[in-house]
């Protein structure tokens, strides 16, 4: 009797355990489905760069995948992992390290969408003699990638006898890649210049959103050495590379941007927005953001345009008018017209925001409902004016007063160019 009782409690709990872990187990994947589903509706089912693709006939739903995922892109639906939130997914990888019966490989590109990945030998040079490539322009996401792929070109460059260039080495872009490389072309005493379009340096990680997260591994940067931080917000890291640039003396050119490059006489000339450069090698560092896109209309060189919104604040009591359709358009939006005073208007050529998340979508509505932002879909900037814009919206014509302009149109990277100099390029569809 006693040990009937004793295996009816002992069964009871058992049976109380597994009711739990189920209960909780479709309580996540119902999130994850949730997530899942709201990606969809916002458009965001392509990854940016390297992802995991799940088997899924190995897959046994362990979520060891979802645990590991910094970004909280992995979910697990039905029994089976899954990239819920392809857009937020960056390549850490930790995904395919963690899965207990490998059944996690990442790859680049989608079915959909390809991604043009340029040839480079393991010292990062492309088929063009002298010309490197380190960094996420090559492929491969991650701050640790950049820093170890900057100061590994570098390394190979110095190795090599000098030439008659000006020049031993031209880097653009300051990102993780360039601010390393830069640091090991220091180190080895070569003739170089970094440059890079924007007004700061860091690249991608300048652009992080406030507060953010960044998980890194620790990164041995050359005339530094270690820098042991695995977890720090983005605050937090710009001041490393703001500390680094000081103690190193780097020298950064802002605001100069890369537009051409031609082979010459054992080298390269590089053409800038500012000047030429004639140098033996170029390291591009410049990530896959791109440059912003320009929208081509009469004014646009004003100051008051930017390609970016820094800080609202600035927009105080003005007439702003925000250009593009994406989740960085809506959010410039958003953010400017919460500023005291401000008038804002959306300008977006298709007739609907397709690709921007729910919360966006939401917030914006909010925002229309409110009178603080009046959006014109299905318009184009046909002139800026210092004191206006006009908007040419089918056969009719805005004229707004204006102060500034945010265009967020997105970024064109050069593949182009890179072409045309001769470094194979080449599409992957998810391999
Ligand atoms: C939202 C988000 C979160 C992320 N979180 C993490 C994280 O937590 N951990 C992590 O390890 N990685 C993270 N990443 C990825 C990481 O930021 C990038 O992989 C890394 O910054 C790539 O460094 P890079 O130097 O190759 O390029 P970038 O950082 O993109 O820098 C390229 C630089 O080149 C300049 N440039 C471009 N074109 C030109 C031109 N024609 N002329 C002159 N200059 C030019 C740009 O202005 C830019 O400054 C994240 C990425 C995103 C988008």
């Amino acid at each position: 009797m006693t040990e009937t009782i004793f295996y009816l409690i002992a069964g009871s709990i058992m049976l109380i355990a597994i009711w739990h872990h189920m209960t909780s187990l479709n309580k996540k994947a119902a999130a994850y489905d949730k997530v899942h589903k709201d990606a969809i509706e916002a458009g965001l089912t392509e990854p940016p760069s390297l992802h995991p693709v799940v088997d899924l006939s190995i897959c046994m739903g362990s979520g060891a995948c979802v645990t590991s995922c910094p970004e909280a892109a992995m979910g697990v639906i039905k029994g089976k992992a899954l990239l819920i939130s392809p857009s937020h997914c960056i390549g850490h990888g930790a995904c395919e390290t963690a899965c207990p019966v490998g059944a996690i490989k990442l790859v680049f590109g989608t079915e959909k969408r390809g991604m043009d990945i340029p040839n480079v030998t393991p010292e990062f040079e492309t088929d063009v003699p002298g010309l490197f490539i380190a960094g996420e322009l090559g492929g491969m996401g991650l701050i640790r990638n950049a820093v170890k792929q900057g100061s590994q070109s570098i390394r190979t460059i110095a190795a090599r006898p000098r030439t008659k260039a000006d020049l031993d080495v031209l880097i653009v872009g300051a990102g993780p890649s360039g601010i390393a490389a830069s640091l090991a072309a220091k180190q080895s005493n070569l003739r170089f210049i970094t440059i890079d379009q924007e007004d700061s340096f860091g690249g991608t990680t300048y652009h992080y959103p406030r507060n953010k997260l960044v998980m890194t591994e620790p990164m041995d940067l050359p005339l530094i050495g270690l820098i042991k931080a695995r977890e720090l917000s983005k605050e937090q890291l710009m001041e490393i590379w703001n500390d680094v640039v000081k103690r190193a003396g780097l020298l950064i050119q802002f605001s100069e941007k890369m537009e051409e490059i031609t082979q010459q006489d054992n080298g390269f000339i590089v053409r800038t927005n500012k000047t030429s450069y004639f140098t033996s090698n170029v390291l591009l560092a410049i990530g896959r953001r791109g440059t912003p896109r320009k929208l081509g209309a009469k004014g646009e060189d004003l100051a008051k345009v930017v390609y970016r919104l820094v800080e609202a604040e600035q927009y105080r009591n003005m007439h702003v008018l925000v250009v593009g359709g994406g989740d960085s358009a809506l959010e410039a939006a958003l953010d400017v017209s919460e500023e005291a005073g401000t008038v804002v208007t959306l300008s977006y050529r298709s007739e609907a925001f397709s690709r921007v998340k729910p919360k966006n979508r939401h917030r914006l509505d909010a925002a229309v409902a409110e009178k603080r932002i009046r959006v014109e879909l299905q318009s184009t900037v046909e002139e800026i004016a210092p004191d206006q814009v006009i908007l040419k919206k089918g056969d009719a014509v805005l004229e707004l007063k204006n102060d500034a302009v945010i265009v967020c149109a997105g970024g064109e990277l050069p593949i182009p160019m890179l072409k045309k100099i001769g470094i194979k390029v080449e599409s992957r569809y998810g391999t």
